[in-house]
């Protein structure tokens, strides 16, 4: 019935079951950064900024829009195949939850996933940083594995080694790719892109 999502599964999802048995908590970078490019490659994506909501769509996810102030900033729930996202927050934000939950979907966390925020500083210009950082430790590897999925899929390292190239300007490539400077500036670190 979805032969779409159902492939994507099948991609990959055996080094996952394996990786489980041998008790690894969490996937490898290859295998997520493997979900986020054929799932881009599938829908044909071929430049920045990356629609979330569209690629939600193709997964047959639906979005639901709710307002939460400064409370949580979204959920994945399976059962409905919905994604919650809270518009109250940045647009930036919105679209990296929209795509962590997309992760917490393909990378088949299979219970229900509620984001809450759990850094009340009190320093509302933060507030993009907490959901960006992709190592942070103290975070469940579930969520640096969605976090991971969502840098991927909005970030593809391919087109951003051709963006640095062309742009050289965190700045730009932020506007470009339509994220927070901080999830940008985490990617270009992550790929090691200030040495090129
Ligand atoms: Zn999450």
């Amino acid at each position: 019935m979805y032969p779409f999502t159902d492939r994507l599964n099948k991609v990959g999802y055996l080094e996952y079951e394996i990786a489980l048995q041998l008790g690894r908590l969490s996937m490898s970078i290859g295998f997520i950064k493997q979900k986020a490019t054929s799932l881009i490659s599938e829908l044909d994506l071929v430049s920045p900024p990356v629609d979330v909501r569209s690629i939600a769509e193709s997964l047959l996810l639906k979005i639901v829009e709710v307002h939460l102030g400064n409370g949580s900033d979204g959920a994945l729930i399976p059962e409905r195949r919905e994604i919650e996202v809270n518009v109250d927050k940045p647009h930036v934000r919105q679209r990296f939850t929209i795509a962590h939950e997309i992760g917490h979907w393909v990378l088949r966390h299979r219970d229900r996933m509620y984001e809450i925020d759990e850094a009340p500083t009190g320093i509302y210009d933060n507030r993009d940083d907490s959901e960006v950082d992709l190592e942070e430790k103290s975070r469940p590897p579930t969520e640096r594995e969605a976090n991971r999925f969502a840098a991927e899929l909005l970030m593809p390292a391919e087109w951003m080694k051709k963006s640095w190239r062309e742009l050289n300007d965190p700045d730009k490539l932020a506007e470009l790719y339509d994220v927070s400077r901080e999830a940008m500036w985490n990617r270009i670190v992550d790929l090691r892109l200030l040495k090129a």
